[in-house]
């Protein structure tokens, strides 16, 4: 090699690390394994706040408490170069209400070689709150976009009853009219999807905000169901807006409008997109995005109507164990069986999430403390008395439940789970297999 060569090939890493230094973006080169072998000072400021330990020298134990998937997506990843996971996004913190954006960030891991992976992280707090923005805009404009022919409208009174429709409600909603006057809106929800509670929170939106926007599955009188999205607004603020709402606010004095979409087809190319980024990938439950999503509702819920609203972390007993003496396949099919149960307990509006390797976590609307520790209670028994079967063999496992329930002096969700999680190490140092609860 000459002297010349060896001269471009020292100037030409200079330049490399110089990219490195400066790029906008964290990079993280790692062994198969995860074993960090390179990364930029990006990352490492991306990063340390994650460290349990105060190192960085594994990207999957980094992330194991944000992004717990990784690991397993790449090792599932077979071929010997490509994209492992694409703008998996991890949230890190729930933020602080009026004060401070959740924090969000985005991994893509791609395979080098059969040695190698890189890993782009992205810090997205910013972007997250203009994607937020956005959503609420589109729906927004879904919802209000007339003479269309999919969409039902219907005239509530203060309780949510239903009093007047437009024709459409047959066409779109598969209802005679006869069949749905005098009965409240909650009608077209899963029994379990809504509460007495949930009904006023949407009509309470509706008067401060203005809307109510909410989407989701819904019935229609022949017992389909349908991706739906539901705005509700004050009538006096839609006189100006539409013909018909201005009939009906005029012929009866009536509290608000319900307007219903089926856009069950034009979304569903988003939603498998969207599902792909809310759910876990191995028990196909919710994430922690997911969880942090539907915590910041419940908290803005709260702070306008302070009512129950309750808690819980499960986390696995001796887990290792269970890896150790039934393989690893075997772990994910014992997460996979407690998913299902905890999901199987638990109503549809609460939110059961995955947010860590083997800890889960149930966000509940309308339950206090004593009907969430009864809840807890229940589930820890039923998993107790469950086995799971793996190539023929049966697999007893316990869990342990930290309970926390929001009051005045919790500060955010960060804080009402850091009280769940407290509550879990006091049940785990007093033996395991038992709930507790937050205590000052
Ligand atoms: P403890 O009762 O204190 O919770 O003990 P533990 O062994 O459950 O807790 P620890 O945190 O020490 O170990 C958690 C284990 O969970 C280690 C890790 O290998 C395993 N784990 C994490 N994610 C997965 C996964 O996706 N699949 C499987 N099979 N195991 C996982
Ligand atoms: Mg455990
Ligand atoms: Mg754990």
């Amino acid at each position: 090699m000459s002297n010349h060569d060896v001269q471009d090939i020292a100037a030409e890493h200079e330049a490399l690390l110089q990219f490195l230094y400066l790029a906008p973006v964290g990079l993280v080169q790692t062994s198969l394994a995860g074993e960090v072998e390179l990364m930029n000072p990006l990352s490492a400021q991306l990063l340390m706040p994650l460290s349990q330990d105060g190192g960085l020298s594994n990207l999957f134990k980094a992330l194991e408490s944000v992004a717990p998937e990784l690991r397993r997506m790449s090792a599932d990843f077979t071929n010997s170069q490509g994209t492992i996971c694409e703008g998996l996004r991890a949230q890190l913190t729930a933020g602080i209400r009026g004060k401070q954006d959740p924090k969000m960030l985005g991994i893509s891991l791609i395979k080098l070689d059969d040695d190698r992976m890189m890993a782009v992280l992205t810090d997205m707090t910013l972007m997250i709150a203009q994607e937020k923005q956005l959503k609420y805009n589109t729906a927004w404009l879904n919802a209000i976009t007339v003479g269309v022919s999919d969409y039902a409208l219907m005239s509530l009174d203060q309780n949510g009853k239903i009093h007047e429709w437009n024709p459409s409600i047959g066409r779109v909603l598969k209802y005679n009219a006869a069949d749905i006057v005098g009965k409240s809106f909650s009608m077209f929800y899963h029994s379990s999807g809504i509460s007495p509670e949930r009904i006023v929170d949407y009509l309470k939106e509706a008067d401060e905000d203005g809307w109510s926007l909410t989407e989701g599955w819904r019935i229609k009188g022949d017992g389909t169901q349908f991706w739906s999205s539901s705005m509700i607004v004050p009538i006096d603020d839609f006189t100006a807006q539409s013909d018909e709402i201005t009939i009906l606010a005029e012929t009866h004095e009536l509290s608000y409008a319900l307007i219903m979409r089926d856009i069950t087809d034009r979304n569903r190319d988003e939603n498998a997109h969207l599902n792909a980024m809310s759910s876990d990938y191995l028990t196909g439950i919710a994430n922690r995005r997911t969880l942090f999503e539907a915590a910041e509702l419940e908290f803005r819920r709260w702070h306008r109507h302070p009512r129950p609203l309750s808690f819980m972390i499960i986390d696995a007993d001796f887990f290792k164990k269970v890896n150790d003496t039934y393989g690893h396949a075997a772990g994910d099919l014992v997460l996979c069986h407690l998913a299902t149960t905890l999901k199987d307990t638990m109503r549809d509006i609460d939110t059961v999430a995955r947010i860590g390797g083997e800890e889960f976590a149930v966000l509940l609307p309308s339950t206090d403390l004593g009907g969430a520790l009864q809840l807890a209670e229940r589930f820890r028994k039923n998993v107790e008395a469950a086995t799971v079967k793996s190539d023929g063999i049966e697999i007893k496992y316990t869990i342990s439940i930290g309970i926390s329930t929001m009051e005045a002096t919790v500060n955010g969700f960060d804080a009402l789970l850091d009280r769940a999680d407290k509550a879990l190490y006091e049940a785990k140092h007093s033996g395991r297999n038992m709930v507790k609860i937050w205590r000052s």
